[in-house]
């Protein structure tokens, strides 16, 4: 808590260039941009880092095959532009943080040679739009083939498939590895701090913003001279902060995923379900060691509470089980997680399934907020650069370029696709727990590594026979400003993704190394196992699953790499 007192001192007595409010994936993408360009930059987000929309991804670093259909069949030149912008940046985020991306290939079943033909051609044109930043070609599989490389898909009139390869990412970690990056290159960054109100200088234009810490009672005042608000599905809130009268521009959508266990699914091959009942396609893809299933796309009422229906597990089981062998079933769910996507709202389309996914640099005059609206993860970098563009040209100081297309993110330095091996020699480690740190962690993975040399304790897995360690909550609390239970397990370490009941297993542990590290009391400690529990007993209800009924997991928490 030292630290993060420390911290919010710093912030109170500095005059910041820019201070960037929201801290998911285009907030930390502009924090890093402006630091790195040498402004001196604030991050302040409302409760824990990529807690929003940038955990709830179907985690694909990708230009959107939809997108492109819909940008030839509707002949859209901003779909296609999207579509373009996107693949380049997918080559950037695969290449600035390579232990938390790889290269996936995904597999669309044909049941007649037109399909084969339509998704084949689709498929050479994403091929042909990424150019030099293509990661494999795509190909024709035969009938044989394509049962050979997923033995879990429907033979009954299938013909073949198409594959094509996209990115896959974590996204928690990838967010982590911003904040940190940006901390690193001398920024500041705060979570649990929610920007309430903005001061303004005699001309209208914003110089401070009053924020709310969130995890103890107190505010603080942070000058700075241009404000970036980053806050996703969230943006018209502060755009009305700034000006109350702002006309509403955000549309946001919820989009729920599933896990299950990932049996007879190979590790490195996805399927892209190409038809939907409403008109859309839907990812099974392996993560991690277990399936992922996604996405819905349904209106959002604002104030909606962001977990998994039974509902929408029904669907999603309606939309892939034609295309199975073995048809899966609610029961089998390991987790979910549900998120809003931050659409920008466009005349005359009333459907969000029918927005674009593009962003806009929105700039008013009035106040000099900048604020960047919708998009993507895959484009967050481009996002930032185009943001920080918009800040300089209002800060009217000397111009200079982005520097975030080839910045490495902490623990890619170093990194090479066997780096598990050299911690599991140096540190006499199991394998699993190995590569589970390296790719969580990339090189960085060594520094937790060495707290748990000096205290054996902290080597303990987190769940026994499961590979996370005790070290990483320590690590979590000390060098990635985790706070909370879920903080560690939804987004540190991930285990609320790989599955509801390791969480509960690991909640007392976790809870037990943050007593230490954070100074709680018993009854904090009793208090903060109870509420965590609930809120995974919450979500398994929602998702009508009892928790005795969810599934034992399998070892294998690592992407293996493909
Ligand atoms: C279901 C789903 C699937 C997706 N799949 C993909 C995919 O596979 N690939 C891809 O590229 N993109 C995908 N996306 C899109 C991508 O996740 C989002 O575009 C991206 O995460 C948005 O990031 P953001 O930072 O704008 O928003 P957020 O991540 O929501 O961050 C905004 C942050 O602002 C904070 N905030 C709000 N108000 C304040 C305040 N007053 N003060 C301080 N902080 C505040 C919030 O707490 C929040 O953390 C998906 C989105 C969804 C919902």
């Amino acid at each position: 808590m030292k630290a993060r007192q420390e911290t919010i001192e710093r912030i109170a007595n500095r005059e910041f260039d820019v201070c960037v409010i929201g801290g998911g994936a285009s907030g930390a993408g502009c924090a890093l941009d402006a630091q790195l360009r040498g402004l001196k930059t604030v991050l302040v987000e409302a409760g824990d880092f990529a807690s929003g929309s940038s955990t709830a991804a179907t985690k694909l670093v990708h230009g959107g095959v939809r997108y492109l259909q819909e940008a030839v069949t509707d002949l859209d030149i901003n779909q296609y532009e999207l579509v373009e912008a996107a693949l380049r940046e997918r080559a950037l985020m695969l290449r600035n943080a390579p232990h938390l991306t790889r290269t996936i290939e995904f597999l669309v079943p044909c049941f007649s040679n037109f399909e084969k033909f339509y998704y084949g051609l689709g498929m050479k044109m994403y091929d042909w739009i990424s150019g030099k930043s293509s990661l494999l070609p795509s190909r024709l599989l035969t009938r044989d083939e394509a049962l050979f490389r997923m033995p879990a898909l429907q033979p009954a009139n299938l013909i073949g498939a198409v594959a094509y390869a996209d990115g896959q990412f974590d996204d928690a970690r990838y967010a982590m590895a911003l904040v940190e990056t940006f901390v690193a290159a001398g920024g500041e960054a705060l979570n649990y701090a929610r920007a309430t109100a903005f001061g303004k200088n005699e001309s209208g234009k914003l110089v401070s913003a009053t924020v709310a810490d969130q995890s103890s009672p107190g505010t603080l005042q942070i000058r700075a001279r241009a404000f970036v608000n980053a806050t996703g599905p969230f943006s018209d809130v502060v755009r009305q902060l700034a000006s109350t009268h702002a006309p509403l521009r955000m549309r946001p959508s919820k989009g729920s995923h599933i896990l299950f266990p990932l049996d007879g699914f190979p590790d490195n091959g996805a399927l892209l379900v190409p038809k939907t009942e409403d008109g859309r396609v839907i990812f099974a893809i392996p993560w991690n060691g277990r399936l992922l299933i996604g996405t819905t796309d349904t209106g959002y009422t604002p104030g909606e509470e962001m977990i998994v229906t039974r509902e929408e597990i029904d669907y999603l089981l309606r939309q892939v089980n034609p295309y199975l062998n073995s048809p899966l079933t609610a029961d089998q769910v390991v987790s979910g997680y549900a998120g809003v996507r931050p659409l920008v709202a466009a005349p005359g389309v009333t459907d969000t399934k029918k927005l674009i996914r593009d962003d806009e640099v929105e700039f008013d005059a009035a106040t000099g907020l900048t604020s960047i609206l919708g998009g993507k993860w895959t484009t967050h970098r481009l996002m930032g650069e185009e943001t920080i563009d918009k800040v300089q040209e209002y800060l009217a100081g000397p111009r200079s370029p982005s520097r975030t297309h080839d910045h490495p993110l902490v623990g890619s330095e170093g990194y090479h696709w066997d780096y598990w091996e050299k911690l599991a020699h140096n540190f006499k480690i199991p394998k699993l727990t190995a590569q589970h740190l390296a790719h969580k962690y990339g090189t960085a993975a060594a520094e937790i590594l060495e707290l748990a040399a000096a205290d054996a304790s902290l080597a303990n897995p987190l769940v026994e026979g499961e590979a996370p360690i005790r070290a990483q909550v320590v690590y979590a609390v000390r060098t990635e400003m985790a706070l909370t239970i879920e903080d560690v397990l939804a987004r540190r370490i991930g285990l609320q993704t790989y599955g509801w009941r390791l969480a509960i297993q690991a909640a007392p542990v976790v809870a037990a190394v943050l007593r230490q590290e954070l100074g709680w009391s018993a009854e904090q400690e009793d208090t903060a196992v109870k509420q965590y529990v609930s809120k995974i007993e919450h979500m398994l209800a929602s998702a009508g699953l009892e928790p005795e009924s969810l599934p034992t997991f399998g070892k294998d928490l690592v992407l293996e790499r493909s």
